[in-house]
């Protein structure tokens, strides 16, 4: 079966009978981007949606995930495959969750883990972006609030 992503060959990492053997249930990890899905009869993928701090919801971008990691690793010991590898483990928790809506502080915080285990100095950046980009909002909020007692 070729990768949903890149479109090249896979390879099957585990394969599980599921209710009562009636389903077969085989996980496959694609030998290029590392990227991690499982299949029954058809593909099992969830479709994934990302809901923002501010309500919004929006189609999962792996591209953008890897783009945010991609950026924090930069000039650090960091390979494209460590990067995608992460994403895929980061996807894997995800759909492990078996809900279509993910939270994105959800995927931050999973990526802050996972980096953390990689590079100190990407982890430290990718964390600073990511608090500060917090403290945006909640100041935006704060300030929002304190229109309104006036
Ligand atoms: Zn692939």
């Amino acid at each position: 079966m070729k990768c949903p992503i890149c479109h090249k060959g896979t390879k099957v990492i585990d394969s599980r009978a599921a209710q009562d053997g009636i389903i077969i249930r085989r996980r496959r990890s694609c030998r290029w981007c590392k990227f991690r899905f499982s299949t029954h009869e058809e593909l099992e993928l969830l479709t994934l949606s990302v809901k923002k701090r501010d309500g919004q919801v929006e189609p999962y971008d792996r591209e953008k995930l890897i783009a945010g990691v991609t950026y924090a690793c930069g000039k650090r010991p960091v390979t494209q495959e460590d990067v995608f590898k992460l994403a895929s483990s980061v996807e894997q928790r995800i759909q492990d969750r078996k809900k279509e809506v993910v939270p994105s502080k959800l995927i931050g915080d999973l990526v802050i883990d996972h980096l953390k285990k990689i590079d100190e100095v990407a982890y430290l950046r990718f964390a600073s972006v990511y608090k500060s980009f917090k403290n945006a909002e909640s100041f935006k909020k704060e300030a929002a609030s304190l229109k309104k007692k006036r």
